[in-house]
């Protein structure tokens, strides 16, 4: 992992640009662990269960997943996340998921469309480690 290409690091700062809420073909699921749940159900007020049902559903290996995601997820308004306090594990840690840091990968589905890549601080490997472990964590977890 020393020898990663983010090995100094990585400049990321979100521009508010909502382009990593809407759908990029394989990319278009929210996946929910069960504290992502139930985090989102204290926000509307509802309980877990009720929540789960009005707005969520299985993939076809039964992981939860954020329902209804067509062209964008439901949860985005305009470009504003509308459960930003409450947003799912996987949408904090982006841009540093597993699936996306190996050099092509990055440029290919996170440099080419992200506007904050490159932008705001940086963020170091111990940083972006930790973000990978909590993703990669959360991914067991859905
Ligand atoms: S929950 Fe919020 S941050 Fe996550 S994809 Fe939906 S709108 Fe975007």
């Amino acid at each position: 992992m020393s020898k990663a290409w983010w090995k100094d690091g990585v400049r990321f700062e979100c521009q508010g640009s909502g382009k990593c809420c809407v759908s990029r073909g394989e990319y278009g699921f929210v996946y929910l662990t069960l504290e992502d749940r139930r985090a989102l159900a204290k926000h509307f007020g509802l309980s877990t269960r009720a929540f789960s049902k009005a707005y969520c559903d299985k993939d076809e290996n039964g992981y939860w997943k954020v329902a209804d995601f067509h062209e964008s997820c439901r949860f985005l308004q305009g470009k504003q996340c509308g459960v930003y306090e409450a947003r799912p594990v996987q949408c904090r840690t982006w841009p540093f998921w597993p699936e996306v840091m190996s050099a092509k990968a990055w440029a290919k589905e996170v440099a080419a469309f992200c506007p904050g890549v490159g932008k705001g601080r940086l963020w170091t490997p111990e940083e972006i480690k930790e973000q990978l472990r909590i993703q990669a964590d959360s991914e067991e977890r859905s």
